[in-house]
Formats: structure tokens, sequence, C-alpha cells
């Protein structure tokens, strides 16, 4: 029987990558086994009640892998599919990501298993108030700071802000990151990932010839990610050909106009029903020509069954995990370039890094100084990564993986090991 790419934890995918980057920095087998194990892994109850009456139970989880170059940082996942292994290994990525651009932070990552179309703006305030509750003692600014990922949103990074703050008795906005404006969030927080996504792939599309107007893009999941992605290439004169969410793709040959899919999503909360393409599957949406393909969903997209129909030349990670180790071997013999996820999502926890500075500051930035830094620290780093690349002949991922995991190490040797 053959083993599904949906059987090898998605823990275990990032375990692949992470030993052949090892290999590359010639890693001794104390650290590789430091660093293969998350520092602490929190599981507990959330208990509360349905606006009818009724009580359930769903189970919360965070995830701090390691604190090595700093507090622990990573989003917060609210989903059916949320299980320790899926938070482990988010908060695994998360820690190679904020070492791949230099921030000083370790990895973190949180989840409830629930499925939030299903609750009401009541309901979710009092999720999270329960689930921010039971974190208190191990968050803060100087230990763990949360953030928004798949389905949670500003609104609830402002009542995770407001519990701590209850408990510790006194406004501490520093405890989160992709909070509302109005309570010490950051210009530009909203846009900030997919406009990562947007900025590697304009830097790697010119090193391929790829001139922005005569490219077209296809982008898998319209969220917080994938619309603005869309949006920012449309600016810059990209074509977007296909675009799609939880309820199915739309493909258009002339172009997707954005803004109305924006507006349509805004309206409606999904794009079911939108008129502006034709209705195609998900499936279809990832082998679709195109030049450049963007995944900003969820894990384990690209398999070892999709991987050779892939049409794309480029492939900008904007979701974590989307590739399996199987399908990135296809992809690199078929010449397919990937920006891996922990280099072309790291929009969204660099300007979660300026928040935190700004909040700690009391003084905030212009949405012009935010975007410049945010631009500059990112192809900073990716420059990094392509030259490794070069020079050791192997894969964007693999190069980024070793720059931050040199990182980590080498933080951690100056602390030493505490035993
Ligand atoms: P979101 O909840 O705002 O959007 C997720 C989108 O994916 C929705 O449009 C949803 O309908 C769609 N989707 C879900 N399942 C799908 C499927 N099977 N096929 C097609 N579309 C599907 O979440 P987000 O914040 O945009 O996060 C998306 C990805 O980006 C996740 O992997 C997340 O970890 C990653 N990410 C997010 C951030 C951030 O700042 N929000 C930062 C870094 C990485």
């Amino acid at each position: 029987m053959s083993t599904s790419p949906r059987d090898v934890s998605v823990f275990g995918d990032g375990i692949t990558y992470f030993k052949e980057a090892a290999d590359i920095l010639e890693l001794d087998a104390g650290m590789r086994l430091i660093l293969t194990h998350p520092a602490r892994q929190i599981i507990f109850s959330i208990p509360f009640q349905r606006d009818t009456g009724e009580f359930e139970v769903f189970t919360g989880y965070r995830v701090q892998y390691s604190f090595a170059r700093g507090a622990a940082k990573g989003g917060i996942r609210y989903h059916p599919g949320v299980t320790l292994d899926e938070v482990t290994a988010l908060a695994f990525w998360m820690t190679w990501k904020c070492a791949v651009v230099d921030l000083p932070f370790g990895g973190a990552k949180g989840g409830v298993t629930c499925d939030p179309a299903t609750l009401s703006m009541n309901e979710l305030e009092r999720i999270t108030r329960r689930y921010a509750a039971e974190l208190v003692e191990v968050v803060g600014p100087d230990k763990d700071v949360p953030a928004p990922d798949v389905n949670t949103t500003p609104q609830i990074m402002a009542w995770f802000m407001d519990t701590y703050s209850m408990h510790v008795r006194q406004n501490v906005p520093g405890v989160v990151t992709g909070k509302p404006l109005e309570i010490g969030g950051s210009r530009g927080r909203v846009e900030a990932t997919g406009r990562g996504v947007t900025i590697c792939a304009l830097d790697q599309m010119a090193k391929m010839g790829l001139k922005p107007e005569q490219s077209s893009i296809a982008i898998q999941g319209f969220g917080n990610v994938g619309m603005y992605a869309a949006k920012l290439f449309a600016e810059r004169g990209c074509k977007i050909v296909g675009i799609s969410d939880v309820t199915g793709a739309y493909h258009n040959d002339k172009g997707i106009d954005v803004a109305a899919a924006m507006k349509y999503t805004a309206e409606h909360r999904s794009l079911e029903g939108f008129k502006g393409g034709d209705k195609i599957s998900n499936g279809e949406l990832l082998t679709a020509s195109c030049d450049v393909l963007v995944p900003a969903a969820l894990e384990k997209v690209f398999t070892a069954e999709n991987a050779a129909n892939v049409k794309a030349k480029l492939i900008v990670e904007g979701a974590n995990g989307p590739t399996t180790p199987e399908a990135a071997n296809i992809f690199r013999e078929r010449g397919v370039i990937v920006i891996p996820d922990i280099m072309a999502n790291a929009g969204g926890v660099t300007v979660s890094y300026f928040e935190w500075v700004q909040d700690r500051m009391g003084y905030f930035w212009k949405e012009s100084e935010v975007n410049e830094r945010l631009e500059d620290t990112l192809l900073e780093n990716l420059h990094r990564i392509q030259d490794f690349a070069k020079q050791h002949n192997t894969t964007l991922r693999i190069a980024a993986y070793s720059i931050a995991i040199d990182r980590v190490v080498k933080a951690l040797r100056l602390r030493g090991i505490y035993a």
C-alpha cells in the first residue's frame, strides 16, 4: 500500500528540509537533536457556552519552539484541522522564518481546533478570551508574542490583548501583533504578508526575465495573504488569471478584476457565486497555465501527484508548508523555481516585529516608512538566499534553511546549553 503525503506529518516535512540544510552546514548530532525538539508544547481545554446556552469544549494549543534568538513569535490558527503536529510544524517554521529575516525572535504557533464558520462573533470572543487566559503566564512582550493566522483577525488580537491586559492589570499592547491601529497596531500590517509575497516574487521574476506587465499569476486562497498579494500584483501591472478559496476557483484569461473580487468577498464572506471568471476546481487552478503560482491557503498542496503537472515557472509560497518534499524534488528536477514559505511570507512577521517595536516606543511610523523598511529587510535577506543557493548549487528553500539554522545555532552556542 502506498503512503499518501497526508499520512506523513507536516512536522515530518519540515524535518526533511532541516536535515538537508544541516548536512550542508555539517551540523553536529547534538545541535540537530536540540533543534528538532520544540522547547515547550502546551495543550488545554477551552470550555465555552454557545449562544444557545449549550456547553462545548474545544482544544487549544501553543507551541513555543525556540527562544534562542528572543521571545517566541507566531500566529494563532482557528481551523477544524488544527492538531499538535500541525502547530508544532508551524512553530518550527516560525523559528527559521524569524531567523531568515534576522528578527530578534524565536518561533511559536498556536491554534484552536474549531470551525469559525459555525461561530458567532460572541462565541469567537468567548473562545479567544479563554484561550488567552490559559496562556497568561507564558506569553508577554518578552516571552511569546502571538499574531493572526488562518481565520484569526485584528479583532481577535484585540480581545487577546484586552484579556491579557486585564489579567496583568496594565495595558500591554506588545503582547500580540496584528492589532487594529486604534490600540497599537502598525500601519501596513494587514497587507504585509501579501506585500512581502509580491516583493519577493517581483525580484525573482526580474532575475528570470519575466516582466510584470507580461506575466500571468494564479493565486490559491483569497484570504489575508492571497487577497493583498493579488491586489499588489495587479497594481504592478501583472495579470491575475486565477484565484480561489475554500468554495472553489475562478479562472479568467483576460485577467480577474481583483478589486471586484475583494468587494465580492467582503459582501459574501467567500468567492462562492463570483462571476468574474469561469468556475474551475481548486486542483485545476494549481495546474492552470500561468507564469507565477502563489499558494496562499494551507499545507501539502503540491504533492508527488500534481507537481509534474504544474505549469508555472515560479512558485512563491504565501502559505506555510504548501510543498511536500516529494513535490520539491520534482520542481527541482523540472527547473521550477520556488521561493520558500519561510522567506516568501516573512513580510507578515517582519511588520509584526515593527509593530512590537512601535508599541514598546509608544511612537508610530508612517505607512511609507513601514513599507520601505519591509522592502529593505526582505530584499537584503532574499539576495543572501539567492547568492547562497548559487554558491552551493542548491534550492532557494535549502539556502533559506541553511542561513536561518546557522543564525539560530550561533545564538545557541553563545548562550550555551543550560543543563
Ligand atoms: P485566511 O484565513 O485569511 O485565508 C485563507 C484562505 O484560504 C481563505 O480564502 C480560504 O477560503 C482559503 N482556503 C482554505 N482552504 C482552501 C482550499 N482547500 N483550497 C483553496 N483555498 C482554500 O488565512 P491567511 O492569513 O491568508 O493565511 C493563509 C496562509 O498563509 C496560511 O498557510 C498561513 O499560515 C500563511 N501565513 C499567513 C500570514 C498572515 O500574516 N496572515 C503570515 C505568514 C503566513
